[in-house]
């Protein structure tokens, strides 16, 4: 560890639940799956749970310091009148390590401009959180040939406030809007092309910190194609919805 910075290997695999799963079903998938998944040095596993949901996945991890648990989403203010939402020091103190920040349904079904992704990025990192900033283009986007304008200016917005230090403990996730939930994964191929764009846009935002980060690849991502994800060029890991609330589906992800 360096800067309180847990140790991530790559590939990573981490679980974005969404608004699935209270704590009585987490702790019953996390019985599941660690009795699938025996600790791994060559890899990092994450779950973001709903935010009621940390506390059961935590305690169900027991000594499985090599599973990482973040939140979904933060507010940026550190504490006050926001009723509904969680702040970085409280997600910090009820065990999290990490945070999803810019996640396409944030964006898109809550409104979340990139001057917000910007604000969550600095609050999470001044609690002591590391931000998993995520990335991607819709698909009018795509098909007017944006793509990589969108990831550019999302990745320059949300890293915006931060030294190239602080750039270097980030983590990124590209998931293309349209390959979200939709069953339409990105080839690899394509998933490559944006990676190593996104990586040399990195570089030019921070230097060698910037050319360090982990990419995750997110959209549609299940047993059958994670293989082929992960062995293209630039892609660090996957970011997984849909694929990752079936304990044993997951662990046969997670062991691919
Ligand atoms: C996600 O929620 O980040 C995601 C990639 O969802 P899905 O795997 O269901 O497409």
């Amino acid at each position: 560890m360096s800067n309180g910075m847990p140790e991530v290997k790559t590939p990573i695999f981490a679980a974005n639940w969404k608004m699935n799963s209270g704590p009585t079903e987490s702790r019953a998938f996390m019985r599941t799956f660690l009795a699938r998944y025996a600790r791994r040095p060559d890899r990092t596993v994450m779950f973001f749970p709903p935010a009621l949901s940390l506390a059961a996945v935590r305690d169900s991890l027991k000594e499985r310091a090599d599973i990482l648990v973040g939140v979904q989403n933060i507010h940026w203010e550190a504490k006050g009148a926001f009723t509904g939402e969680n702040s970085a020091p409280i997600a910090k103190d009820a065990g999290a390590t990490h945070a999803l920040v810019g996640h396409s349904e944030r964006r898109h079904v809550f409104g979340e401009t990139d001057e917000q992704t910007a604000k969550k990025v600095a609050a999470a990192i001044g609690a002591g959180l590391f931000p998993m900033l995520c990335v991607g283009e819709k698909l009018d986007e795509r098909e007017r040939g944006e793509t990589e304008r969108v990831c550019v200016r999302q990745l320059r917005a949300g890293l915006s406030t931060l030294s190239n230090a602080q750039v270097a403990t980030v983590i990124i996730a590209y998931e293309p809007v349209w390959a979200i939930g939709t069953g339409r994964t990105a080839t690899p191929a394509d998933a490559s092309a944006v990676h190593v764009a996104i990586r040399a846009e990195l570089r030019s935002i921070a230097g060698e910190h910037g050319g360090r980060l982990p990419i995750l690849y997110g959209g549609s991502v299940n047993a059958q194609n994670v293989r082929a994800l992960l062995d293209a060029e630039g892609v660090d890991g996957v970011l997984v919805g849909g694929a990752s609330l079936d304990a044993e589906g997951w662990a046969t992800i997670v062991r691919s």
